[in-house]
């Protein structure tokens, strides 16, 4: 035999119930079907006995709302021959109802019975019609599932309901409908229930005891996901569980099913699947002793939660040794019918924290405060007090035995995030390790362990962008276009949630896509500014996330303490950061490294060259560097390279703005500005403690020619050219060429003009080319040499993309 369960959603609505007559008709097997009420009955049922006893009229409303619910289900289930008798049956509940409602509204009062009574309609009504649509004889769990009380709690009597369900079931049809959810007491036989969610339990209680095949229960979800589906989108559904595992996980939140439902099932070693009504064909998850074979499965298997933590922590140096403290704490929490689902206490025993739901939080405390009230006054115990609005999220897996260095992962990926750890715990067992955190920092716990454990197929990165001129335009086309590749070659997923240029941003915590996002920014994005998309970035709070700054901004390069302070990793394009003072420098560097995230800015220097990550292998490998010679400025070397009897100076510094190659204001190339900052940057990695004003210069533009506006520039710098041609032809007649070269031997940096002849490997370096020597004790009688493109959209895009994505590498 097996016993089927259908739930709210499942009874909610026309089509769904005639789901169930296939799904139960097609049973070979004889079936025990127990139903929820419909969904949101429960919670209406609740609402109108609050609004009715607080003599608020507006009770009849939900009071009709209730009715009209059930009446479109019995419209769309019954033809108009069996309509009326079926109509008439539930109208006689319904009005029974009313009639308590009304009570309720003249007394203004509702006791605990009188709750247990109204809650109950919701599966008398179901079961009732339900029974009649199958045509299958109707049970009512009040005759067979016996409660009595404790703490104030119905709890189910085994031995009397296991005598009455064979009693009842002794000769039973091969179909039978029972309402879940709703028991009797031994005691005086009064309606009682067994608690939100209990239609479960009826069902577990039923098949343990009729020793049934399965237990099934058919919910809205193809099965137990790895998370709660409405906060993880990618959660997906777990093959198998150990009832061990799915204990776990409901027990700390997974609505799935009902918690005390597994005990049952597990006591008499009783299957349970979960199956989806919606997707009958889905097989959904498989619950049973089976345990995982050695390497078969992930070392967690899924992750659940509950918002509604309190921690109450019990303090002082008196406790230190002495037996009995938890003994009492635990017992006079006992005592109030406060149930603790997680302890955490230090070897040095000087404090206790005890984790309640947040509705026994004052009670806890106060009943505690009475408890050790003689060691308070003895200042044995100094501190009993509750933190609200935390959350409390575990990990579980019966794997987790047999694997070392979860914990580490767990928390190291909880830090790297900036997830805040009040307090932990993790029992022997090894199947659940539990912690708390501050209840805003949930949505990012969730999504970061499921993302770490490698719960979901791929991976994320979600990214803050800004500045979308040439680089950033280009580095969004660039993802745009390898996005769908990285999800299927390396299961990284790149969500773009925020773009902003200097006036407008936009945002979407699920991603943004990247078709017209021009349009898009421009229409519907918000006015923003430096310190708004630091605020949207922090309020947002999303994991694993890289603020990109394609800026050439003094205040975006301003945020990034800020951002790496809140575990927001940088990738600079802006060269300012990394050039301002060398304390500026290192204090970045230092927060990224203490706070495990990236501070990262390769493009900074040569654009896509790799030249600042093989300085760093260089010295990681234990080399030193001595020397460098490099030509730095894509700029220079294209004004240089263009220079002719035909393109004087001017010309050529404006064919090199009109490419794109100079920053905005070409003054910073051709003061050497831009250069001297390369060679800081690139002194600072190789590690040399250096400053701007300590780089020596040898300038071919006369300072006046920087004093003025760019207008006046634009103006003036033809003055340049006739003297400039003069010393070109000389230097053209000597075969030789210019070359704007940035030098750093022993940390003594210079940048200048330099002559070079055609042996020199600068000579044939051409259009907007870098190129870097770079002497160290391994590569010393002959230079590592890079060479390549070392400005342009294109090239810049794809180093600050391999940025992000080394990014990606750090778990
Ligand atoms: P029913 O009315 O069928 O008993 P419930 O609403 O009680 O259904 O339980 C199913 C719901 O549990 C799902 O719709 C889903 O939102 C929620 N849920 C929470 N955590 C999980 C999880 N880990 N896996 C699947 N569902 C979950
Ligand atoms: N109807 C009850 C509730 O909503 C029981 C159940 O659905 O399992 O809590
Ligand atoms: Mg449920």
């Amino acid at each position: 035999m097996k016993v089927m369960k259908f739930g709210g959603t499942s009874v909610g609505s026309v089509n769904s119930i005639f789901t169930i007559k296939q799904i139960v008709g097609s049973e070979k097997e004889p079936v025990v079907v127990v139903v929820s009420a419909v969904s949101g009955v429960t919670d209406l049922l609740i609402k109108t006995s609050k609004l009715a006893s607080a003599g608020d009229m507006a009770y009849l409303k939900e009071y009709q709302e209730i009715r009209s619910k059930h009446d479109i289900l019995l419209n769309g289930l019954f033809s108009d021959e069996t309509l009326a008798a079926v109509q008439c049956g539930v109208d006689q509940m319904l009005d029974e109802l009313g009639n308590i409602f009304k009570g309720l509204y003249l007394i203004q009062d509702c006791s605990s019975k009188t709750y247990d009574t109204v809650v109950s309609y919701g599966e008398r009504i179901s079961s009732y019609f339900i029974s009649k649509f199958l045509e299958v004889t109707l049970f009512d769990a009040r005759d067979f599932i016996k409660t009595e009380e404790q703490h104030g709690k119905h709890i189910v009597n085994f031995k009397q309901t296991g005598l009455r369900v064979h009693e009842a079931f002794a000769s039973a049809p091969d179909v039978t409908v029972i309402g879940g959810f709703i028991s009797s007491s031994v005691a005086t036989g009064e309606t009682t229930n067994l608690g939100r969610g209990g239609s479960d339990y009826t069902a577990a209680i039923l098949a343990a005891e009729l020793e049934a095949s399965i237990l099934e229960i058919w919910t809205d979800v193809d099965g137990f996901m790895t998370a709660d589906p409405k906060v993880i989108n990618n959660a997906y559904v777990i093959e198998k569980l150990t009832y061990v595992e799915a204990m776990e996980l409901c027990n700390f939140g997974a609505k799935v099913i009902f918690p005390p439902t597994i005990f049952p099932a597990f006591h008499k070693n009783i299957p349970i699947r979960i199956k989806n009504t919606f997707n009958p064909y889905s097989s959904g998850t498989y619950i049973s002793s089976d345990k995982p074979a050695n390497g078969e499965s992930k070392s967690i298997k899924g992750i659940s939660s509950i918002s509604d933590t309190s921690l109450i922590t019990i303090q002082g140096l008196g406790m230190v040794g002495v037996i009995g403290v938890n003994y009492r704490i635990f017992k006079a929490l006992a005592k109030a019918g406060i149930s603790v689902f997680m302890v955490s206490q230090a070897s040095s025993e000087n404090t206790t924290s005890i984790g309640v739901r947040s509705a026994d939080a004052k009670a806890a405390v106060k009943v505690l405060l009475e408890e050790f009230k003689l060691e308070i006054e003895m200042g044995e115990i100094n501190k009993i007090f509750a933190e609200n609005d935390l959350a409390t999220v575990a990990i579980v897996g019966e794997n987790m035995k047999r694997t070392p260095g979860i914990a580490g992962k767990l928390f190291g990926t909880l830090g790297r995030n900036g997830i805040n750890v009040i307090a932990c715990a993790q029992g022997a067992s090894e199947t659940n390790i539990s912690f708390v955190t501050n209840v805003n920092s949930l949505r990012k716990a969730l999504n970061v362990i499921h993302d770490s454990f490698f719960l979901s197929d791929y991976q994320v990165l979600n990214l803050f962008l800004t500045g979308i001129g040439t680089v950033g335009g280009s580095l969004l086309d660039q993802i745009k276009q390898q996005q769908p590749l990285l999800m299927a070659q390396n299961g990284l997923k790149l969500n773009v949630v925020g773009i902003a240029d200097i006036n407008k941003a936009i945002f979407d915590r699920d991603g943004l896509e990247l078709e017209g996002y021009q349009e898009r920014l421009y229409k519907e994005g918000i006015h923003t500014s430096p310190a708004l998309l630091k605020e949207e970035i922090l309020k947002m709070n999303i994991f694993n996330s890289v603020f990109v700054d394609c800026t050439a901004s003094a205040e975006i390069a301003s945020l990034y303490k800020y951002l790496l302070e809140h575990n927001v990793s940088v990738v600079a394009a802006n060269k300012i950061a990394a050039s301002s003072s060398y304390n500026k420098y290192m204090e970045l560097k230092n927060l990224a490294r203490k706070k495990g995230i990236k501070f990262l800015f390769e493009t900074n220097v040569g654009a896509g060259l790799p030249i600042i990550n093989t300085i760093n292998n260089l010295i990681n490998s234990g080399d030193r560097i001595l020397k460098m010679e490099a030509v730095l400025s894509g700029t220079l070397n294209f004004i240089f390279n263009t220079i002719s009897a035909d393109i004087p100076l001017s010309r050529s510094i404006k064919m090199a703005q009109e490419a794109r190659y100079s920053e905005p204001d070409p003054r910073i190339d051709l003061s050497g500005k831009d250069v001297i900052r390369k060679l800081v940057i690139l002194a600072r990695e190789a590690g040399y403690q250096v400053e701007q004003e300590d780089v020596i210069k040898n300038l071919f533009v006369p300072d006046k020619f920087f004093k003025g506006s760019l207008d006046d520039f634009w103006a003036d710098i033809s003055e340049m050219d006739s003297d400039f041609e003069a010393r070109r032809s000389v230097l053209e007649s000597q075969l030789k060429r210019w070359r704007f070269v940035a030098k750093m031997e022993n940390g003594v940096c210079s940048v200048g003009l330099q002559e070079v002849t055609a042996s020199h490997p600068f000579y044939d370096l051409e259009g907007s080319n870098n190129i870097i020597l770079i002497t160290t004790e391994r590569y010393l009688q002959y230079p590592m040499m890079i060479k390549g493109y070392g400005a342009g959209a294109s090239v810049t895009a794809a180093g600050v993309f391999a940025d992000i994505i080394s990014i990606a590498n750090i778990r």
